[in-house]
């Protein structure tokens, strides 16, 4: 079959390897998308990061060369042993988290924490590819009402989902999210699904903004507009209840830090390349915070797939889909911006 396999920096080869075999416990997919994520591009741009060169994963035995591919969905062909509740011809998305049950994150219930914490596309041969094989831990069903190929989003929007469950916001909240690319479109449709109705999306891009605003958001152009000073009028000064960091840079930081309620969080959900300025005394004057947030758990999957199962995502303008021979064009289009989100299919 073929798969696009990394092989180090800027080596990302669509070629022909063996078909994965079912074990105990296992689950075979045949993929339907595998949508290309931030984490990828860090890989092939400026990794090995997450991928091991050499030492094999505590978990999956893996290491380089391995298929990428973690944001993916797909129908069941075969199932291993001692599966259960699972099936050939079911429709799946799959949460590619490996975790070790053991430690103090895992038996707490934070297993997307766990201390050995791997990824299906990372660390073990992923989604880019005509079949994967997964643990059935990771299988969560797709109704009939959601299309196969669109279970491929319910990953990032599940990290974004996670990221809106953290902030403790109602249907009465005021929020302010930095950041227009795919977490913050997800972290959006997730507050909407929540009740908000108080939502600026913060975004320089006039691209970013136009697609988003399409959807039906409310943006604000921070290097045109005075982002606290509509904030703090149409609050009347009590600022938001929330404000999440989709963007990564010490601007948007520095914004949400004033533009934040008495005791409310900023959430963190970008990747960030090096330490930025934080205006921490904006924090303690206010008993602001800043909340960290990775990943997702089956909590989020359920309540993404329930929104999605009820057509509260709407991709037209932001997802577009490209044969796995054009992954590598892929991966330039999305670093130089020309798209938003862009899913393989590998049976093109
Ligand atoms: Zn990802
Ligand atoms: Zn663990």
């Amino acid at each position: 079959m073929l798969a696009a396999v990394y092989h180090g920096n800027h080596k990302l080869e669509v070629e022909d390897v063996p078909e994965p075999t079912t074990g105990e416990g296992q689950v075979k997919v045949r993929v339907s998308r595998n949508g290309i994520c931030g984490t990828d591009l860090h890989e092939y741009y400026d990794g090995p990061i997450f991928i091991s060169p050499s030492d094999p994963h505590p978990l999956t035995g893996h290491s380089m060369p391995v298929v990428l591919g973690h944001e993916f969905s797909g129908v069941v062909t075969e199932v291993g042993a001692g599966v259960s509740d699972v099936k050939e011809g079911d429709n799946v998305a799959i949460e590619p988290i490996y975790r070790c049950g053991e430690c103090r994150p895992c038996k707490s219930g934070n297993y997307h924490l766990c201390n050995s914490i791997g990824f299906h596309g990372l660390m073990a041969d992923g989604g880019m590819a005509e079949y994967t094989v997964v643990p059935q831990n990771q299988v969560h069903h797709l109704p009939d009402s959601i299309p196969v190929e669109m279970g491929a989003l319910v990953e990032p929007m599940s990290v974004a989902y996670h990221a809106a469950v953290l902030a403790d916001v109602n249907d009465q909240s005021r929020a302010l999210i930095y950041g227009a690319g795919p977490i913050g479109i997800g972290i959006w449709f997730a507050l909407r699904g929540m009740g908000l109705t108080e939502i600026d999306v913060i975004e320089p891009s006039p691209v970013r903004r136009a697609s988003i605003e399409a959807l039906g958001a409310r943006t604000l152009d921070p290097t045109a507009q005075d982002v606290a000073g509509i904030v703090a009028e149409a609050s009347n000064g009590d600022g938001v209840d929330a404000a999440f960091d989709a963007a990564g840079v010490a601007a948007a930081v520095e914004s949400a830090t004033i533009c934040l309620g008495e005791r409310r969080p900023l959430i963190s959900v970008a990747i960030y390349d090096k330490p930025i300025p934080t205006p921490l005394l904006n924090l303690v004057l206010r008993e602001r915070r800043i909340q960290g947030t990775i990943c997702y758990t089956a909590e989020d999957y359920r309540a993404v797939i329930d929104l999605m199962a009820r057509g509260h995502y709407d991709t037209t303008g932001w997802v577009d889909t490209i044969p796995l021979s054009g992954v590598v064009e892929g991966l330039e289009e999305l670093r130089a911006g020309r798209r938003m989100k862009l899913l393989v299919d590998p049976t093109a």
